[in-house]
């Protein structure tokens, strides 16, 4: 088996250590025997997304947003039109805004994003900077077939991650929240929800890199990209989680004892 995954802007959209979640991706496909074919794409490529099984973007500050805005806008069609067809998507923190409706800057200035995300983001006053530990059990099985899947129903569904945006995110109904903040600022720094779910799309603001310290999370992913591609009632292969797991649980740790500034 294989999937492929689109990598946008690998340079330019890269924070603390985002890259690690193409790793992740990668290492647990192979792991499996199932190949993953990198596809990275650039500012100024031609590319059709119509055999994308998962999209991924990672985070950039606001002066890097603005140097890809334009020309994701113009990509922004064709990655819907694979978004609606059940390609599976993750992006993360500045990704994530632009795929909602605009982010606006402190500045005054407003990315137009792509829309795919019924939300939008204003820069806020302050950086929400800080460990963050959510709980996705309320949404995650609401979203699809796959809440039968025995990997979602040995996993606790929660996610460790680290976040640094000024941004604050504003959800509409067409979306779901990725979780529910146990600690930390969350989309629009009072602490309630973090970051969103449209199909088998997700934002999140959660850098870390995320899908190293969560895999439960990376193969639910994966499961989703192998669905787009293969059809369902596919099931992934059991691995020895046991570092990943430590890893996980050292950050929860670090998280709920530490004295925080949070909400
Ligand atoms: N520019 C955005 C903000 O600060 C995104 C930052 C990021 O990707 N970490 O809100």
């Amino acid at each position: 088996m294989k999937i492929s995954l689109y990598h946008l802007y690998p340079e330019a959209m890269n924070l603390y250590g985002d890259y690690g979640n193409v790793l992740s991706i990668i290492k647990r496909c192979n792991w499996r025997g199932i190949n993953v074919e990198v596809v990275n794409v650039r500012k100024g490529d031609d590319v059709d997304f119509s055999s994308a099984d998962i999209i991924f973007m990672g985070g950039g500050q606001d002066r890097s947003q603005q140097v890809i805005a334009e020309d994701l806008l113009a990509k922004g069609q064709r990655i819907k039109d694979a978004i609606e067809g059940g390609t599976c998507a993750l992006t993360i923190c500045g990704a994530y805004q632009l795929f909602g409706y605009y982010f606006k800057t402190k500045d005054g200035i407003e990315l137009p994003g792509i829309g795919i995300f019924d939300a939008y983001t204003v820069a806020g006053d302050r950086r929400l900077i800080g460990n963050v530990l959510i709980d996705c059990s309320e949404f995650m099985p609401r979203a699809n077939g796959l809440q039968q899947s025995k990997l979602l129903v040995k996993s606790n569904l929660e996610l460790v991650g680290f976040e640094n945006h000024s941004g604050k995110t504003y959800l509409g109904k067409e979306v779901f929240p990725l979780g529910r903040v146990v600690r930390g600022y969350g989309n629009d720094g009072l602490g309630r929800w973090e970051g969103c779910r449209y199909l088998n799309a997700f934002g999140t603001y959660l850098h870390g890199p995320l899908l190293s310290k969560n895999p439960w999370f990376t193969d639910y992913l994966i499961l989703l990209a192998l669905n787009h591609r293969y059809g369902k009632g596919i099931s992934l292969a059991e691995l020895d989680d046991s570092i990943e797991q430590s890893a996980f649980n050292s950050a929860k740790k670090r998280i709920e004892t530490a004295k925080t500034t949070h909400l």
